[in-house]
């Protein structure tokens, strides 16, 4: 039997199934037969126990996983989740039930309120299972034993789970919830682990099966045959190694050089191994996450200016702070809102903080001048031409030398031609572009299958951008998921892109696929993709369509 999810990553894995049980059970007894005093120690006893073990697993984890579990060891120890519980036990239930209900309050309320809110219910409800299987005394989300390699099959598995995972013993990971942009399948990227998640039914498949998980394809192949095994343990060979490190570019030697997507200092060491001709997006609000304070510009250009010593010379494209209430900076105070997608984010925050923003360029501008480098500057969610000039002027009056945009609203892209005009280069943001064409929250995984940059629609947004590249003779970058996709980084080069950039995983796939087809049969695999009928039917028809096999 096979199963379709939704892939992360490009991996391809054979082997035995374990499943791992992370559900604890709901409790049943209410009304407690201890004192209120017991009962409050026993949920405070099991609410440290649980935050500390958040933390000293978010200490070992480091990295974005670490932001992910001390956030939720502060869940575990939050005054208002507290007073909820305390207001249960008064009433004589029992530390169980009071957890349990308390969190479950929230839960309801992160929901309800939608985007990056709903995406972190998720989290709570791993901090109160943890607590009332502690509670209870019973075991919550281990690991199956370790006696061979194996694929981990769970219903979903949360971040705490995922940043420890053995990559010696998993080799791959299959969830039948969850989806492509949750913390889970974010921080498995971030391993460069091969999952897929949102596949329904793949808790039937029996403990030992043997099958294959093609991150590729988002599928899970039951009952492979003998050939089919040995043709992927083959494969799984390969991709252990990093393949050749040389330029990016089409089998008719037209170059398409290829970035890395970076957030630290650390990505750009390990973007540089795997063979990264510079740096796409450099996503700055990652360096500031833990900032109470706005960072001085002295700050910021020690750490721009670190990063670019690292990158000796090679090209850097640097986004200013794309932050809102989506992605919330604790310098920055927010407004709620119903639509944070919608709302004040990327250069709209900046143009609210100007000072903010003036701060930054006056950084980066210092920073290029500090080492041998070459920085390029670009904003986030530029809605149209008078945006992008109103920061390109602003980035050139504080030394900013080249100057872009990052085209991820439609309107901006329909009106590409004129925004070239006032720039010096554009990157085409896949991730929000998708969002907003789709009109399908990214952060929401009740509609993640709308979330795919295959869509014709999404297509023909970005070949008006590409022609208006080819008019202007400037660059045109994609920096969104789209770009790690290899077979859409050969449709995305047919649609007018001149370069890729992307989590530094994907470069070695995406740069064998791209050195298989010319430029001719690129824009031959565009012109079918842009008249599918769904992203379904178009990656199909590409893949019906190719002269080679991609691999
Ligand atoms: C995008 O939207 O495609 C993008 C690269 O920006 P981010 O994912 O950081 O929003
Ligand atoms: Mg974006």
């Amino acid at each position: 039997m096979n199963y379709q999810g939704l892939g992360v990553g490009l991996g391809i894995v054979v082997g035995p199934v374990r499943r791992m049980f992370n559900t604890a059970p709901d409790p049943t007894d209410t009304v407690s037969a201890l004192s209120v005093e017991e009962e409050r120690v026993r949920a405070k006893t099991a609410l440290e126990s649980v935050a500390a073990e958040l933390e000293s697993r978010a200490k070992h984890a480091g990295g974005e996983a670490h932001d992910v579990l001390a956030a939720q060891a502060m869940m575990a120890r939050d005054p208002d989740v507290w007073d909820d519980i305390e207001a249960q036990l008064v009433q004589r239930k029992t530390a169980e039930w009071a957890v349990f209900h308390a969190f479950g309050a929230f839960v309801l309320m992160l929901k309800s309120l939608g985007g990056t809110q709903a995406e972190r219910a998720g989290d709570l409800v791993d901090v109160s299972r943890r607590t009332v299987a502690a509670l209870m005394d019973v075991p919550y989300g281990e690991l199956p034993e370790c006696d061979e390699p194996y694929i981990l099959i769970a219903e979903d598995l949360s971040p705490a789970d995922t940043a420890l995972l053995d990559l010696s013993c998993v080799l791959a990971l299959v969830t039948s919830g969850g989806s492509p942009t949750a913390h889970t399948a974010i921080l498995a990227r971030a391993k460069g682990l091969v999952a897929v998640v949102s596949a329904e039914g793949v808790l039937d498949i029996p403990d030992g099966e043997i099958v294959v998980v093609d991150a590729a394809e988002g599928t899970i192949e039951g009952s492979p045959s003998a050939g089919r095994v040995a043709e992927v343990r083959a494969l799984m060979v390969q991709e252990d190694d990093d393949g050749d490190l040389s330029a990016g570019q089409l089998s008719d030697g037209t170059a398409v050089p290829l970035f890395a997507n970076v957030g630290s200092l650390g990505n750009v060491e390990n973007a540089l191994a795997k063979g990264a001709e510079g740096v796409g997006l450099l996503r700055t609000e990652f360096l500031f996450f833990e900032e109470q304070e706005a960072p001085t510009v002295e700050a910021q250009a020690a750490s721009y200016t670190e990063i670019l010593k690292a990158m000796e010379g090679r090209k850097t494209v640097a986004r200013t702070l794309d932050a809102g209430a989506d992605k919330p900076l604790a310098f920055l105070p927010m407004d709620a809102e119903e639509n944070p997608a919608l709302g004040v984010r990327g250069i709209r925050t900046a143009i609210r903080h100007e000072q903010l923003l003036r701060d930054q360029l006056t950084a980066l501008a210092a920073a290029s001048e500090a080492v041998p480098s070459d920085l390029w500057v670009m904003a986030p969610m530029i809605a149209d031409a008078a945006e992008a000039k109103q920061f390109a002027s602003l980035a050139r009056e504080h030394g900013v030398k080249t100057v872009g945009v990052m085209i991820e609203v439609p309107s901006c892209a329909i009106v590409a031609d004129q925004v070239f005009e006032a720039v010096d280069f554009v990157s085409i943001g896949t991730n929000d572009l998708t969002q907003y064409a789709l009109a399908a929250d990214r952060q929401n995984g009740a509609v993640a299958a709308y979330q795919d940059p295959w869509h014709p629609a999404v297509l023909r947004l970005i070949r008006i951008v590409g022609n208006a590249a080819t008019a202007s003779g400037k660059p045109l970058s994609v920096c969104g998921e789209a770009a790690s996709d290899p077979l859409l980084a050969v449709v995305l080069v047919g649609l007018g892109v001149t370069s890729l950039s992307m989590v530094p995983n994907a470069l070695r796939d995406v740069r064998a696929t791209l050195a298989r087809y010319s430029l001719a049969e690129a824009r031959a695999l565009a012109a079918i993709a842009v008249n599918g009928t769904s992203a379904g039917e178009a990656r199909s028809q590409v893949r019906a369509a190719l002269p080679r096999p991609p691999r």
